[in-house]
């Protein structure tokens, strides 16, 4: 599976496949998900701490898969 169209929502750059990322569901917002870099998560975090019932907020750590 690919997931190669992922971008940070934060700085608008891709989140490679290998790199982890953070996964910010806004449940207001109908469960629309965004996506971080763990390096831009103060932006996610800062979401998330301001509407803490609304944001589940996920890290996610790539698995070593072979092509
Ligand atoms: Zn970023």
């Amino acid at each position: 599976m690919s997931r190669s169209r992922i971008k940070c929502a934060a700085c608008k750059k891709r989140i490679l496949d290998h790199e982890p990322d953070l996964l910010l569901r806004d449940l207001d917002n109908g469960g629309q998900s965004r996506y971080f870099h763990t390096r831009c998560g103060d932006a996610a975090y800062a979401a998330a701490v301001d509407r803490p019932s609304f944001y589940r907020l996920t890290v996610r750590h790539v698995e070593e898969i072979a092509n």
